[in-house]
């Protein structure tokens, strides 16, 4: 029998629904309000066009569907078969006629929402394995699709704004991206200092950093490597014998995220 609610009642669960929920509907909204021939524009994505974006969004939701009905049954289906057939997908998507791309945006942003709501309360706790290899809770699909509809809708390039990102999905990103550094020690001597949250992040042992501050949604669009709007960069030199030196410099590009 098919359910028409959740079968989790984890209330931290049910709020990351939501977010992935109404991220779908935010780039829903965004790609509706392009026309056919917008399509074929330039995404923020170099070397994407809006195409690629959408077919990437689409043929996303179906290789997370794929994790959640491996949590379902036990059999393991993996999100592709090697991220060369991912990236030989996304550009025969790309190539899709304009009805045909909505299409598959639509219906499997409908089918991935179906397996979430009919995924029983225990099997969220599946171990299944993201394309990367790292082993995760089923759980933690919602998370792999919050970011990619959000971030994703920035890069339709039609006036989405990091801005429109619910601060608890900003924080999320700014913890994986920083995180994803910290692992490959790209993030020496770089301290990131977000001005409305009270919240500092990075390299905060290095006597000399460069901190990048500004506003939550303008230092994670700057991690992202979406640009430098909104955030200011200072670097502060040894203490010598003349004190600290600061120096007010232009933005340094974000290391490498993904
Ligand atoms: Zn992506």
């Amino acid at each position: 029998m098919v359910a028409r609610h959740d079968q989790t009642s984890d209330p931290e669960l049910l709020a990351a629904l939501l977010q992935a929920r109404r991220g779908t509907a935010f780039f829903a909204r965004k790609l509706n309000e392009l026309s056919d021939a917008e399509l074929d524009g330039d995404s923020l994505l170099p070397g994407w066009t809006r195409r690629h974006i959408t077919a990437h969004i689409g043929y996303n939701a179906r290789a997370i569907a794929r994790l959640v009905e491996w949590a379902a049954t036990g059999v393991e289906t993996p999100m592709y078969p090697s991220t060369e057939v991912r990236d030989h997908e996304i550009g025969f998507g790309a190539t899709l006629s304009p009805i045909a791309l909505r299409h598959l945006f639509d219906h499997s942003a409908v089918h991935l929402n179906v397996e979430w709501r009919d995924l029983p309360e225990d099997a969220w706790h599946h171990k299944v394995r993201t394309i990367q290899g790292r082993e995760v809770p089923a759980t933690e699909t919602v998370w792999m699709r919050s970011r990619e509809v959000w971030m994703h809708a920035i890069d339709l390039d039609n006036g989405a704004s990091f801005r429109d990102i619910p601060a608890p999905v900003l924080e999320r990103l700014l913890r994986d991206i920083t995180g994803a550094w910290k692992t490959r020690g790209t993030d020496k001597g770089l301290v990131l200092r977000v001005t409305d949250q009270a919240l500092t992040v990075g390299d905060t042992t290095s006597d000399s950093p460069t901190v990048v501050s500004g506003p939550l949604a303008a230092v994670v669009e700057w991690a992202a490597g979406r640009g430098s709007s909104g955030v200011t960069a200072t670097t502060t030199g040894p203490a010598g014998s003349n004190g600290t030196a600061t120096s007010n410099g232009r933005v340094p590009a974000a290391p490498k995220w993904i």
